[in-house]
Order: structure tokens, then C-alpha cells, then sequence
């Protein structure tokens, strides 16, 4: 088990261009196999229930050096648990949202770094800005001077094939250039966090910076 994890992780980053961050997924694995990967020289880690995530974060405490990311839909009275426990928050996915985390990072003297989860395609089970609505928001957003918006994040729909998703992913780069065009004095737009364990060759494709993978390192999820 242990040596097929770091096999599995050394044959996804020999396939890794340098300018891709490798965030390991492991929402419902445990700490021993998380501390696995970081033997294996993980140290992005990324889940979506902040509870389980506490109890390995606790469990994990000697690894100082290693960088959580919260990748879930975040629910707003959990927001402040995800700023104490987690460095990225990927998925914020309204203005509401991003205020409510902006100004608990004042009161906790903190500045997350933050992706803006956009929603190229309508799909009922993801959350995510549509277009004209986030470039509305973008003023109210650059306000938000404690958070570190750094980029954009999305998971395209179920049951695309590969020329839908890898238009998905241009689109979302493209979204991203036209944002970073408009020269906002605070919001940055460096990062691109998409690309699953399906998709994420297509994600590399179109300039993802930030590959989100979990099955295809610690294999399926019984849950
Ligand atoms: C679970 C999850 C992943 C990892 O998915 P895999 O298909 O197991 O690689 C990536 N991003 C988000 C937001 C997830 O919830």
C-alpha cells in the first residue's frame, strides 16, 4: 500500500510540467497514508469536510511544512474554521462569502489565499460564479484587501467528453487573462486550479497551475 502510493505519486510528477503545483487529495484517507505521501515529497494537501481535516491536521502536527488546502464548498458558518485550519481556500463561490471570510481574516489577523470558483456550464450539482455575475462582484472583490485572491478554480460538469472539458479549461484561462487585463490593485490572477484524476492532463493543457488529484494517487473512495 505504502509503496504503491509513492509509486503512484512519482509516476504522476515525472509526467509534471515545474509551472504545475500538485495539491494530493485526501479527503477520506488517513493521516498514516497522508504522512506516506509527504514522505514521498507531497506537501500540498488538499480536503473538504474541515473536521476530518482538523483530526489528521492534529494527528500530522510534526509536519510543520505542510500547505492545506480547503477545496470544498464551504458553507458561511464554517467559514472562520477554514481560515484558522487552512493556507488556500479553493472554492469561494459568492460575494457573501468572500466578504464574510475577508473580514473574519481581519478580526484573525490573517490574509488566506484564495481561488474564485467560476461555473462555465450550468450544472445543478456544482457551485461556482457565473460569468457576468463575477464581473459584477469584481469591485466589491478587490475591497476584500485580507484575502489574497490569487486566482480562479473550476470542475467542469459530469459527462463531457475530453474536447468539451479542455473547453472548459480554455475558457477559464481566458476568463482569467481578461480579468487580469482590467488591472485590479488587488486581486490577482496567477493561478488556475482545475484538473481532477480525469481531466487533469487536459487542465496541464490549458495552463492550469494548480491540479487538484486524489483517486489516481490513493486510489477509489469506498465513501
Ligand atoms: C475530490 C475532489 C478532487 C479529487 O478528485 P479525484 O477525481 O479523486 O482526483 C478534486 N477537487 C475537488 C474539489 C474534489 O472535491
Amino acid at each position: 500500500m505504502i509503496n504503491s502510493i509513492h509509486e503512484r505519486i512519482d509516476a504522476v510528477r515525472s509526467k509534471l510540467p515545474d509551472s504545475v503545483r500538485l495539491i494530493a487529495v485526501s479527503k477520506t484517507v488517513t493521516s498514516e497514508v497522508i504522512r506516506s505521501a509527504y514522505d514521498a515529497g507531497i506537501r500540498d494537501f488538499g480536503e473538504n469536510r474541515i473536521q476530518e481535516a482538523i483530526n489528521k491536521q492534529t494527528e500530522l502536527q510534526d509536519l510543520t511544512d505542510i500547505t492545506w488546502h480547503f477545496i470544498g464548498h464551504l458553507q458561511s458558518n464554517k467559514a472562520k474554521k477554514a481560515i484558522q485550519h487552512f493556507h488556500w481556500i479553493h472554492a469561494v463561490d459568492n460575494l457573501k462569502l468572500a466578504q464574510r471570510l475577508n473580514h473574519l481574516a481581519a478580526e484573525l489577523g490573517v490574509s488566506p489565499l484564495v481561488c474564485l470558483q467560476v461555473k462555465l456550464l450550468a450544472d445543478p450539482s456544482k457551485s461556482g460564479w457565473h460569468i457576468p455575475q463575477l464581473l459584477t462582484d469584481l469591485p466589491a472583490l478587490d475591497l476584500c484587501k485580507n484575502l489574497q485572491i490569487q486566482g480562479l478554480m473550476t470542475i467542469p460538469p459530469l459527462g463531457l467528453n475530453d474536447i468539451e472539458i479542455l473547453d472548459v479549461f480554455n475558457h477559464t484561462r481566458e476568463l482569467e487573462t481578461k480579468i487580469q487585463s482590467q488591472n485590479w490593485s488587488h486581486i490577482q490572477m496567477k493561478h488556475l486550479s482545475m484538473g481532477m484524476s480525469r481531466d487533469y492532463h487536459l487542465a496541464i493543457q490549458a495552463g492550469a497551475t494548480m491540479i487538484r488529484l486524489g483517486t489516481i494517487l490513493f486510489g477509489e473512495r469506498s465513501t
